[in-house]
């Protein structure tokens, strides 16, 4: 059922690829959140190599279970005081929105004597329950995290709002677009922005053709989430 999905997914990228004339790369990443190994050993073996995960405790948990060519990536809020478990294990952090957190990933690099990767996550679309730093704050954060040692912005993340018709985030993918844009233009040192990390499930296709490098793709690809009630 995975390889299929997996398969679906794949195909609807290249269409949208193909829509918006696009030659550059879009990939992938599997949004395994939840999931069982055994679910991302059979993705693994449909030829998947970048799983994405959103807590810190998963992938300390799911890492040492799996092959070593995965490319990890967080994709969820990380707090400051569990930088330090996955600072060697991810290749990108998708969603730094502090410099706080940024400081903090720049001294446990440095003490790994790595360089880490990361994306800021922007709040495009200024929904109040989202993470991310506005976007008119994004590039003074940029220029601020730009100072720091052992870390590079690779680029812009977005968490678009959920919506029934993937049309009405084109403008959300369309302005993080743009942002990324203005900001490569300023050619910090440090700050490459040359990935665009944009669309999920209910949206991907609409984000593909405007311009994401990654998608972030759980429940076309793995199905609906179980999350085990919390009482009280
Ligand atoms: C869960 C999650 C996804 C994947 O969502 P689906 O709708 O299941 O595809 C993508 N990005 C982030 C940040 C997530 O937390």
């Amino acid at each position: 059922m995975i390889k299929e999905n997996l398969n679906e997914v794949r195909k609807k990228i290249d269409e949208a690829r193909a829509r918006a004339g696009r030659n550059d790369d879009v990939t992938l990443i599997a949004v395994s959140k939840t999931k069982p190994v055994s679910m991302l050993r059979e993705a693994y073996d449909a030829g998947v190599r970048d799983f994405g995960e959103n807590k810190v405790q998963e992938i300390v948990e799911k890492y040492p279970e799996l092959p070593d060519d995965i490319r990890w990536h967080l994709i969820g809020h990380l707090q400051t005081n569990k930088v330090k478990y996955i600072i060697d294990k991810v290749c990108l952090i998708h969603s730094v929105d502090t410099y706080k957190l940024a400081e903090e990933i720049s001294r446990q690099a440095v003490k790994h004597d790595v360089t880490a990767k990361i994306l800021i996550e922007v709040n495009v679309a200024e929904e109040e329950s989202k993470f991310g730093v506005k976007p008119e704050e994004t590039l003074s954060l940029c220029e601020q995290i730009s100072t720091l040692p052992n870390i590079e912005i690779h680029g812009l993340m977005t968490v678009a709002p959920y919506v029934s018709d993937p049309e009405e985030n084109r403008a959300v993918f369309c302005a993080l677009r743009e942002l990324l844009v203005d900001i490569a233009g300023k050619n910090i040192d440090n700050v490459f922005m040359d990935c665009l990390s944009m669309g999920m499930s209910g949206d991907y296709t609409v984000a593909v053709e405007e311009g994401a490098s990654y998608v972030r793709v759980g429940t076309s690809i793995f199905g609906q989430r179980e999350y085990k009630r919390v009482e009280g």
